[in-house]
C-alpha cells in the first residue's frame, strides 16, 4: 500500500529523522526518532510505533526521576493507556486520590507511584526500539 502525506493525501513522502517534544511540568523532553517528511507539502510525520516509543521513554523518564508530579504521573498513566477511574480500581486507590494529585501536581507517593513504575518498566523493556531522550 502506497503511504500517504497525512497532511496534503499525496505520495511524496521521504524518510527523515523528525524531533518530537513535549512539554512537561516546566520541563521539554525531546528525542530525534525515525519519520517521514513530504515533498510536496513540507510536514513531517511518524509513525505510531515511534510516537509509542517516544512516549514510552518520556514516561520511563518521568519516573527514573527521584520525584514525581500529578502531571508526570497522569502522563504515565495515559502513556500506558489507563483511565483514573481504572488505575484505581485495580490498584484499590480512591479515585478523588488520584485526581487531587493530578490536579493539584503533588508528589505521588510510593503506593500510587509503585503500579505505573513497573507497568510502565515492563513495556519499556520490550520496546525494540528506544528514542534517546533530552532533558531541557
Ligand atoms: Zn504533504
Amino acid at each position: 500500500m502506497i503511504k500517504l502525506c497525512s497532511g496534503c493525501r499525496q505520495a511524496d513522502l521521504k524518510r527523515k529523522m523528525v524531533t518530537l517534544t513535549t512539554t512537561l511540568v516546566g520541563k521539554t523532553y525531546s528525542a530525534r526518532v525515525p519519520g517521514f517528511i513530504c515533498d510536496n507539502c513540507g510536514a513531517d510525520e511518524v509513525g505510531d510505533y515511534e510516537l509509542y516509543a517516544f512516549e514510552l521513554s518520556v514516561a520511563k523518564k518521568l519516573l527514573d526521576a527521584p520525584e514525581l508530579l500529578g502531571q508526570a504521573f497522569r502522563y504515565c498513566r495515559r502513556t500506558y493507556g489507563l483511565s483514573r477511574h481504572n488505575y484505581a480500581h485495580h490498584n484499590s486507590i480512591p479515585p478523588e486520590e488520584i485526581r487531587r494529585l493530578e490536579e493539584n501536581n503533588a508528589t505521588v507517593g510510593g503506593r500510587i507511584r509503585g503500579p505505573i513504575m513497573r507497568s510502565i518498566d515492563e513495556a519499556y523493556n520490550k520496546l525494540g526500539y528506544k528514542p534517546d531522550i533530552s532533558v531541557a
